[in-house]
């Protein structure tokens, strides 16, 4: 089965900010289960538009993998390339918010976290937190989307295969909930052994 993900002999994945390509980098789990560091960085210029190319490698077993973002939306334009703090900004709020039982608040900040133009929309975290507030609140159907979302982007992650399980339960396909279930403790199982 191929565990890969986007941007990785695919589309290149969008960012917004060249602070979150490292983000996105550092959530992501090699198939050892280790988590990845950038190591280099090169720019590319292709007909399509500037792709930003970081070379990884895995913290625990030392496995490289390369990531391509499109840097389209902000290369050259230095007024955009600190922006990222805002969208960690909204996150921490949107994570305050949820601890404080505010979730309409929460998922108010989570859509501007994901949003396509000002947030970043390859944030699988952006996505899983808004996801399980939709379940929450009775939105399953909307919840699928974010969740599969985020599955798209870290499908090595047990928590979000889990809250895609539910999702897809909350919508009555027990199928394809057990699935996703079943994938989260094979995942749990593998890199437990591993830390353990
Ligand atoms: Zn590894």
């Amino acid at each position: 089965m191929s565990t890969a993900g986007p941007g990785h002999l695919g589309a290149p994945i969008p960012a917004n900010s060249p602070a979150f390509e490292y983000v996105y980098v550092a959530n992501q789990r090699c198939d050892c289960g280790g988590y990845f560091a950038a190591v280099r960085q090169e720019l590319h210029t292709l007909p399509s538009g500037p792709v930003d190319r970081l070379v990884a490698r895995c913290k625990s077993c030392g496995a490289e993998r390369a990531f391509d973002f499109d840097i389209s939306s902000f290369f050259g334009q230095f007024e955009k390339y600190g922006r990222f703090h805002r969208v960690d900004d909204r996150f921490q709020e949107a994570m305050s918010c949820l601890r404080a039982g505010r979730l309409a608040e929460a998922a108010a900040a989570l859509r501007q976290v994901v949003g396509p133009e000002e947030g970043e929309p390859a944030f699988a975290w952006g996505h899983y937190h808004l996801g399980m507030i939709l379940l929450l609140q009775h939105c399953p159907e909307e919840a699928l989307i974010h969740l599969e979302r985020a599955v798209a982007i870290q499908p090595l992650e047990p928590d979000i295969h889990e809250g895609l399980g539910r999702a897809h339960r909350a919508v009555g396909q027990e199928t394809e909930a057990q699935g996703h279930f079943h994938r989260a403790g094979k995942l749990r199982v593998r890199f437990d052994a591993r830390e353990g």
